[in-house]
C-alpha cells in the first residue's frame, strides 16, 4: 500500500444510504472509491452519539478507556451537566459558554482520559506527521491559539490542524465555517484545509471529518440527505482533484471511510427525567439516556411501561443486569450489535450514568432544552440502525469495529514506511 493514509469520517451516513448511493453512482467519488475497495459494514460504540463515536474512532477503544460517555452527562467531580452541543436550547439550558468550551476545549483537555492515547498522539510517537481536519477529538501537544480571540482558551492539537477555522496550524485562508452551518460551510471548510493538505502532501496520515450530512439527516430522516450526500460527495471530491485526480490520489494515499454511527427515523420524543421515580440526575438526548442514582434498580424498574424505552442496563455484583419491560435477563444484550461488549463498556466509563437506557425505535429522548428531532432521524442507541455503519477500505482492509480504525490505520502506514 502507499506509504500515506486519509481516514474520511462522514458523520451519520448510514449503511443503506452508502450503499444505494454507490449503487446507482449517484456519489461519484464514493462510487469510484467503492469500485477498488472492499466493503462491509462495521459496529460503532454505545451511546451511538458523535462525541462518543469520534473519540473512540481517534482513541481506538470504548468509553471505559476514553471516558467520554454521551452528549450531556453529569460531571460527578465538578457536581454540573456537561453539555456537548445536542442543541442550541440544550446548550442555552446547560449556560452557553461553558458548554461552548466543554465542546471545543474541555473535551480533548479535561474529559479525555489521560490514559487513552490518541491516533494523532501513536503516530507522532512513530515519527509521522498526522494532520486533523475538524474532528472533535484531536488531543496532541502542539499548542494553538483561537483565530477570534475571546470565544474559546488555547487549544493543543496535532502537527497539522484545522478546527472550524477556529483553531489552524496553518494560514489557508478557508471560508468561515463556525456562524453559518445551515449554508453547509462546514464542510466548504474542512475540504479548503483538506485541499491545502493534499496539494502540499503535507502528512503522512490524516482524519478528515465532513459533519454536514449527519445535520441534514436530523432534519429530513436518514433517507432524506441524498442532495448532502452530493456535496459530501463533492468534499471527498476536492481532496482526489488536489492530488491529480483519482489514479494519482491512491497511488499516495490508502484510504479508509466510514461513518460514526448510523441514524433511524424518529416520530416521537419524551422527557425521560419525567418517568425516573428514584433520587437521581437524568441525562438524555437524541436516542440514549442515562440515570446518576444510588438506587439502579429502582430508577430501571420506575422504566418499566415507558414506550420510550427498549431496555436498561446497570451493574450489580460486578455483572451487567438488563432490563427489557420488566424481564430480566441477559440475553436481552443480544438482541443488539456486539450488545455485551458496547454495553460493559459504556457501564464500565466512570463518567457514565449508574442506569444506561437505548430507545425503542422510532422514539427519541427530549434534551435539557426539552428538543428532540420527531419527524427527522436521530442515533444514540444499541439498535442495529443507529450503530451499523459503512466501512470501506482501499489499501487497508475494512475493519469489523470502528474501535479497530486507529490500528488499522497505523499498522497500514508504518508497514508501508518500514
Ligand atoms: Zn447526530
Amino acid at each position: 500500500m502507499p506509504n500515506n493514509a486519509i481516514l474520511i469520517v462522514i458523520d451519520g451516513l448510514t449503511p443503506s444510504t452508502f450503499e444505494s448511493a454507490v449503487g446507482d453512482r449517484s456519489a461519484p467519488t464514493l462510487t469510484e472509491l467503492a469500485e477498488v475497495g472492499s466493503y462491509r459494514r462495521a459496529v460503532t460504540t454505545f451511546p451511538s452519539l458523535t462525541p462518543v463515536c469520534l473519540t473512540s474512532i481517534a482513541t481506538g477503544a470504548h468509553p471505559d478507556v476514553h471516558h467520554i460517555p454521551h452528549l450531556v452527562w453529569w460531571n460527578r467531580g465538578e457536581e454540573r451537566i456537561v453539555e456537548y452541543g445536542s442543541s442550541f436550547g440544550a446548550i442555552r439550558a446547560a449556560g452557553t459558554r461553558r458548554s461552548i468550551r466543554d465542546t471545543i476545549v474541555g473535551m480533548n483537555r479535561d474529559h479525555l482520559s489521560k490514559d487513552a492515547e490518541t491516533i494523532y498522539e501513536a503516530g507522532d510517537r512513530a515519527g509521522l506527521t498526522v494532520a486533523a481536519v475538524n474532528i472533535t477529538c484531536y488531543r496532541w501537544p502542539y499548542r494553538y491559539v483561537p483565530t477570534v480571540p475571546g470565544i474559546a482558551p488555547a487549544t493543543s492539537g496535532p502537527r497539522r490542524f484545522f478546527f472550524y477555522n477556529l483553531y489552524e496550524s496553518d494560514p489557508i485562508g478557508g471560508p468561515l465555517s463556525i456562524r453559518n452551518r445551515a449554508a453547509g460551510s462546514v464542510d466548504e471548510y474542512a475540504a479548503a484545509a483538506g485541499r491545502w493538505l493534499v496539494t502540499r502532501d503535507g502528512f503522512d496520515l490524516l482524519v478528515y471529518y465532513l459533519s454536514d450530512l449527519d445535520f441534514a439527516s436530523h432534519l429530513h430522516g436518514p433517507d432524506g440527505v441524498r442532495e448532502q450526500l452530493v456535496r459530501t460527495d463533492g468534499s471527498v471530491r476536492e481532496l482526489v482533484d488536489a492530488a491529480g485526480g483519482m489514479d494519482a490520489f491512491l497511488e499516495r494515499y490508502a484510504v479508509l471511510l466510514c461513518s460514526d454511527h448510523g441514524q433511524t427515523h424518529v416520530t416521537e420524543a419524551v422527557r425521560l427525567e419525567e418517568h425516573v421515580h428514584a433520587p437521581a440526575i437524568v441525562t438524555a438526548s437524541n436516542r440514549a439516556g442515562m440515570i446518576y442514582t444510588d438506587e439502579p434498580r429502582v430508577a430501571a424498574a420506575s422504566l418499566d411501561g415507558v414506550d420510550a424505552v427498549d431496555a436498561a442496563f446497570f451493574f450489580e455484583d460486578g455483572a451487567v443486569v438488563a432490563i427489557k419491560q420488566g424481564d430480566e435477563d441477559p440475553a436481552i444484550l443480544d438482541a443488539y450489535p456486539l450488545g455485551r461488549e458496547r454495553v460493559e463498556a459504556a457501564l464500565r466509563n466512570p463518567n457514565a450514568g449508574d442506569v444506561l437506557v437505548t430507545a425503542t425505535p422510532g422514539w427519541e429522548l427530549a434534551d435539557l432544552g426539552g428538543m428532540h428531532h420527531a419527524g427527522g432521524g436521530s442515533h444514540g442507541s444499541l439498535a442495529a440502525g443507529d450503530s451499523e455503519v459503512p466501512m470501506l477500505g482501499i489499501g487497508i482492509d475494512p475493519p469489523a469495529r470502528t474501535i479497530d480504525v486507529k490500528d488499522a490505520l497505523l499498522a497500514g502506514v508504518l508497514s508501508a514506511v518500514r
